[in-house]
């Protein structure tokens, strides 16, 4: 019996290490064998896959015949799920012995023959696929012209079939088939109309062979731009396509497909700009989406009671979540302009203030912040943490200022929890083209698809989000369209292990357990946590003990079949909401926000207008500048009429019927 921590007992922490060093030795693995031991490019590659899916990689390396027998012996291995050999390795192995030790209660172990290359012993290549796969030719590929393309082979490649993805390789190694062998390409490169395959399968009697060409690695630019993700994908496709397909539930998978739209900037009233409540709604009843409002916590008090009630009784269609507290302007920027205790009670009071709208509305929000115009320093991150904040959700998921992590996990997925522990999401804007691949990448890896848009964008129609809403269902059928804090609280991925039960990696400090599985598990939650704050673990909404080994927090719970429990990680602040001042007593912040509903409702609705917003959006400092120059001139103009009529007063008049001089 494991010994547990709890927060209210001192115990030692070495203890709490072995016995959860325990806990972990019940994962699947990745039988790898090479010629040599070292660090190859498609190694690294396996290694980068494996991780990715919670499998250990177990390297054999064919030295001599002692080295060939502990070979056979890590692919008979029950732990072993997938056995990849390097194409140097073939010549060294006994291809029956192999394949018979890949033949475990009556079924196949997947393999996968990677990294071959124009050197390759064509005869190789054929024995081992039955003759499918002929050679690996050589071709140059110039700059810019090629891409990849995934093959419909829906077993494999799922929801990526018929992608397109960018190649970053002047060179590439192609397989060549023999005609009517039963060889099929599952990713190929296309250059100049040709597919040349890079990633294929054969059958070797009653079993299917993997076959991968070599590749180099990319250069790709690290950086927090969100739209990395495919050439990511691409250059780590077969193997990651090969593991998925190998370790199904044994791989960490996320617990559904989940999917939200938000409106930044909306509140519950009308007008509001292009937004039409009832019309919303009804689209998103025939389309099959959730609408979320980033809302700002200053309007708490401005609601329309047919909206509160709208937003009451559909609440399977509608949420709410914060978007700043005042939103003047980037108000979680930088702390030369806006130190961070400022920020911590802009969080505060933005809190406050959605407790009372709830209070006045009975309506619930999400303890999610959207930041406004772009994401916070990362400090303020810990601050929403401190605030049990359930994640941030913004364009980009790195913090101003952060440096973007290089490991390619880091832009295959949207969520992290590399800055301050907190759970930091990317999301999508559908007012600019999301490329198709990113889209259905997303899908297979089990993602989170998080769009959003403000007002203007359904200034041609209430209907502008259904395209964009068709595309995700079709890709995924099964997608639950869902508010931002249903979503927090499955981001997770969990994964089978030896002993039947499931192993959690959780994000977010809230977890909704579902045991899909016909029988009763034990979850086995794991949760980087750095301890910074005094924690509490609830279950169901009672205290229950939990593990602490190093900066890592792990839970048990049994969960019967068919039920569902949750989880709540509570971080301790002494914050009582009730107490922090809500009112509005800033004439500026007031000014600000009259200034976006005039924005939102009155020149948004001319076509000009729309123009004047989006440069005014794009080119904010110049149009200020432009603002300012025009106010101080007619401010000089006004003053200048002024004093000119103030002078004629004091000229004295004409007689009437007096002839005046010629005008000028
Ligand atoms: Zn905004």
């Amino acid at each position: 019996m494991p010994t547990l921590c709890h927060p209210t007992r001192t115990i030692v922490p070495v203890l709490c290490l072995l016995a959860v060093a325990g806990l972990s030795a019940l994962g699947a693995q990745v039988t790898y064998i090479d010629k040599l031991p070292g660090d190859s490019y498609t190694r690294q590659q396996v290694e980068t896959a494996a991780k990715f899916y919670g499998l250990e990689v177990v390297v054999a390396a064919l030295r001599d015949g002692k080295d060939r027998v502990a070979a056979i012996k890590a692919i008979r291995d029950e732990k072993t799920l997938a056995v990849i050999v390097t194409a140097n390795a073939l010549a060294a192995l006994d291809e029956p012995q192999v394949l018979s030790a890949a033949h475990k209660d009556g079924r196949h172990t997947p393999l996968l023959i990677a990294g071959i290359t124009g050197t390759t012993d064509p005869a190789l290549l054929m024995r081992w696929s039955g003759g499918a796969i002929t050679g690996c030719r050589e071709s140059a590929i110039s700059p810019g012209t090629g891409s990849y393309a995934i093959g419909n082979v829906t077993s494999i490649t799922r929801q990526l079939g018929g992608s397109v993805l960018p190649l970053n390789q002047r060179e590439v190694c192609y397989l060549t088939f023999a005609s009517g062998r039963g060889a099929q390409w599952l990713t190929a490169v296309t250059s100049a109309s040709v597919d040349l395959p890079v990633f294929a399968s054969g059958t070797r009697g009653d079993r299917e062979v993997f076959f991968a060409t070599a590749s180099d690695p990319p250069n790709i630019p690290v950086g927090p731009d969100p739209y990395r993700e495919p050439a990511v994908f691409a250059a780590l496709a077969p193997e990651i396509l090969f593991l998925r397909y190998a370790a199904g539930e044994r791989g960490w998978h996320s617990p559904g497909h989940y999917a939200n739209l938000t409106i930044d900037d909306a509140w519950l009233r009308e007008p509001f700009g292009h937004v039409n409540y009832e019309g919303l709604l009804r689209e998103m009843d025939r389309h099959n989406f959730h609408t979320t409002l980033a809302f700002v916590p200053w309007n708490f008090d401005r609601s329309q009671p047919a909206l509160v009630s709208l937003f009451r009784t559909r609440q399977d269609r509608f949420s709410i979540c914060l978007h700043g507290n005042n939103h003047d302007g980037q108000e979680f920027g930088s702390y030369e302009k806006r130190p961070l205790s400022e920020q911590a009670n802009d969080v505060e009071q933005g809190l406050a203030r959605m407790a009372r709208f709830t209070q006045l509305t009975q309506v619930p929000f999400d303890p999610v912040m959207v930041f406004p115009h772009s994401v916070a320093p990362e400090g303020t991150l810990a601050v929403l943490k401190r605030y049990n904040f359930a994640a941030t959700v913004n364009s980009e998921n790195v913090p101003l200022g952060a440096v973007t992590p290089s490991d390619p996990e880091f832009a295959l997925r949207p969520a992290t929890l590399v800055f301050s522990n907190f759970p930091s999401v990317r999301r999508y804007s559908d007012e600019a083209p999301i490329p198709a691949s990113q889209l259905a990448i997303d899908a297979f890896l089990g993602n989170p698809l998080l769009f959003y848009v403000h007002q203007n964008f359904f200034a041609p129609g209430i209907s502008a989000f259904d395209k964009l809403a068709d595309t995700v269902n079709q890709l995924q059928a099964d997608t639950q369209w869902r508010s931002l804090g249903v979503i927090a609280t499955h981001l997770y991925f969990e994964k089978v292990r030896d002993d039947g039960n499931i192993d959690v990696r959780a994000y977010s400090g809230t977890l909704h357990l579902d045991n899909s599985y016909k029988r009763d598990v034990t979850f086995f939650v794991e949760k980087e946590e750095d301890f910074a704050l005094p924690v509490t673990v609830f279950v169901d909404g009672q205290p229950y003990p939990y593990q602490r080994a190093g900066t890592r927090l792990h839970v048990e719970l049994p969960v019967r079949e068919g039920t569902s429990r949750e989880i709540t990680v509570k971080y301790e602040n002494g914050v009582n909401l009730a107490a922090v001042d809500i009112s509005k007593t800033s004439w500026r912040v007031a000014a600000i926000r009259w200034l976006s509903d005039f924005r939102d409702d009155v020149v948004s609705r001319t076509a000009l207008g729309r123009r004047f917003i989006q440069s005014y959006e794009k080119s904010r400092s110049a149009w200020n500048r432009s603002l300012a120059l025009f106010a101080g001139l007619l401010a000089i103009a006004v003053a200048s009429g002024y004093v000119r009529r103030s002078r004629k007063r004091l000229i004295p008049q004409p007689p009437p019927g007096a002839v005046s001089g010629p005008s000028t």
